[in-house]
């Protein structure tokens, strides 16, 4: 495949990078560095079948490629919040930018969208089906409704110019590359454990998510683009196995022999109660499920984060 990996030095478009450089394919990344970073793809960039590209996908580039795969977005509620005007701008205008350009080359899009366009759920778990409960004016909205409008324009794309455009739908991920400071529950605490400083859990720690490794993540991505048969719907890839915020920081702490206390601190605004991927359909379709178990996962984050904390 000839791929235009939009954010491809971010944390998760790093591991897909490297994924389709070991696969032998073409590559060429798009990233504005605004949370990514060059030190993640630094050891692709002497490799022929990789190219960097500084760019904004706010603004429209050309380029004859196959396959387009969007991980163009801040992710961590901290990130995206920073700037949410530029949030909900690169959602939208990346999206449109990014589906014209495979309207113009007739190349596959993959979106990356997230659990957080079932924003606070109702149903646990998340089926693909779900339509959501979203506040489309709070905080993380400029997220939420970015990623629901970029998904609306792949199905519209797809349905009035019949573009092969596939969505999944990613939860909670974690693992190496991640940035120390982005402010997600699992950077934050096993930065906080090591170096023996109180892990901040927000609220009573009782909401849950289900975190899934980053390399479990990536070979889910990659069985999704190089699928043969387009697909109808939204596909959920994420770890089913849901932890309550507490239960982690006491694994992240079991991992670490950490001393650090637990803190308490306010739970921030619309922070949703409970997240959990029903992933059937991606198991059906991909034949994928993810295998890294949470103490596992917490285990290989924790070596990478000692290398550079
Ligand atoms: N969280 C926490 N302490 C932190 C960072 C996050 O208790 O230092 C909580 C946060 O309130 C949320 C969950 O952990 O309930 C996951 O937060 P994250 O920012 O990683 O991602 P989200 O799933 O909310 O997008």
């Amino acid at each position: 495949m000839k791929v235009l990996l939009a954010g491809g030095a971010g944390f998760l478009g790093s591991h897909i990078s490297n994924n389709l450089i070991e696969n032998n394919h073409h590559v060429t990344v798009l990233d504005d560095l605004s949370t990514g970073s060059l030190t993640n793809i630094e050891h692709l960039k002497s490799n022929p079948n990789f190219t960097f590209i500084e760019h904004d996908v706010r603004e429209p580039y050309d380029i004859e490629v196959d396959t387009i795969l969007n991980f163009a977005c801040p992710a961590s509620p901290v990130a995206y919040q920073q700037d949410p005007v530029r949030t909900i701008e690169t959602n939208f205008l990346g999206m449109i930018n990014l589906l014209h350009l495979a309207k113009e080359t007739g190349a596959m899009v993959i979106q990356a969208s997230t659990s957080e366009v079932y924003g606070d759920p109702k149903e646990s778990p998340q089926q693909e089906e779900y339509w959501g409960n979203v506040n489309p004016i709070g905080i993380r909205s400029c997220y939420d409704e970015g990623k629901r409008a970029a998904e609306t324009l792949c199905f519209d794309y797809k349905r009035q110019y019949g573009l092969d455009t596939r969505v999944l739908r990613i939860f909670n991920t974690y693992g190496p590359n991640m940035s120390q400071n982005d402010g997600r529950v699992v950077s934050n605490f096993i930065v906080q454990a090591l170096k023996n400083e109180p892990i901040t859990v927000y609220g009573k720690g009782d909401q849950s998510r289900s975190f899934c490794y980053v390399s479990d993540l990536v070979d889910g991505i990659y069985k999704l683009s190089t699928l043969a048969k387009p697909i109808a719907t939204p596909l959920n890839l994420g770890n089913p196995n849901e932890f309550t915020v507490l239960e982690l920081a006491k694994s992240v702490i079991e991992v670490t022999g950490s001393k650090s206390e637990i803190l308490y601190k306010a739970l921030p605004q619309d922070d949703p109660k409970q997240r959990k991927p029903d992933i059937s359909k991606a198991i059906e379709l991909l034949e994928w499920q993810p295998e890294i178990e949470l103490l596992e996962g917490i285990r290989k984050t924790v070596d990478y984060f000692k290398s550079v904390v």
